[in-house]
């Protein structure tokens, strides 16, 4: 995703932002790997090949970062901790304004706890059970293949409109497991807001209903107020916050 920023310090003054998939050297504008859900990414200069195309200046930000800015400004708050749950699982820990980026680039990449719902389900980065190989869309969508589920059935949404109990118990299963790994970050980290955001965010009453009750019964006393919101947000937060990530360090 590329958005274009105009009029950054004065007429004239343009650069490119990015949100993109992967671990992401921000400072070189590098995909340095990715899962076998993009398969080829991984290594990609980004910011210099598509500086090389439009002659500009290009910031890459990771997409679970870049939504994450994308959600405080929309929250208006400084600090959260954004779980984005689409295709796989990303998101970040937002500190004033700030993603909080890791030592090796990864920060964020939450797909990557282990979840109790996905025992001996293969996630995308090669490892076993997962929070992403059971409650992202493609997870949720393996969990209700894997106990027979319809194979004319191919996504999220197509699930979310099915009545039948195991299509129900498969989007419960997705939303129990992200909802307990929210409320273990919450115990580990202390944010002031947690929000869940992307595509499954979507995914109606059963899934929501799973999240908000494992969230609850996760939490430990000192967190137990910790709000939890559910973003209806799309492709444009992740934007906006890859261009509100960009602006300022041209404005530094
Ligand atoms: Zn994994």
């Amino acid at each position: 995703m590329v958005g274009l920023l105009e009029g950054l310090r004065g007429p004239g003054d343009v650069g490119v932002a990015i949100s993109a998939a992967g671990v992401v050297d921000v400072g070189a504008g590098r995909v340095l790997s990715s899962t076998n859900s993009i398969a080829g990414w991984g290594g990609t200069p980004l910011a210099e090949l598509v500086s090389a195309r439009v002659g500009l200046p290009v910031w890459v930000l990771g997409d679970g970062n870049a939504f994450g800015v994308g959600l405080a400004i929309e929250y208006g708050v400084p600090d959260l901790l954004a779980l984005v749950a689409g295709t796989g699982i990303g998101g970040s820990l937002v500190l004033d304004g700030e993603p909080v980026l890791g030592a090796h680039h990864a920060g964020g990449h939450f797909g990557h706890v282990v979840s109790a719902e996905a025992a001996g389900m293969p996630c995308p980065c090669g490892r076993i059970g997962h929070l992403e190989a059971v409650a992202s869309g493609s997870g949720i969508l393996a969990w209700y293949h894997a106990n027979g589920g319809d194979p004319a059935v191919t996504t999220t949404r197509d699930l979310t409109r099915r009545t039948d109990e195991l299509a129900r118990t498969a989007l419960h299963t997705g939303g129990t497991a992200l909802g307990a790994a929210a409320a273990g970050l919450v115990n580990a980290i202390d944010p002031r807001l947690v929000v869940v955001a992307g595509s499954v965010a979507r995914a109606g009453e059963v899934w929501e209903s799973a999240l908000r009750t494992a969230y609850r019964g996760g939490l430990i006393p000192a967190v137990a107020e910790t709000p939890l919101e559910v973003s209806g947000g799309g492709a444009e937060t992740a934007l906006r916050g890859a261009a509100h990530y960009v602006m300022r360090r041209m404005k530094a």
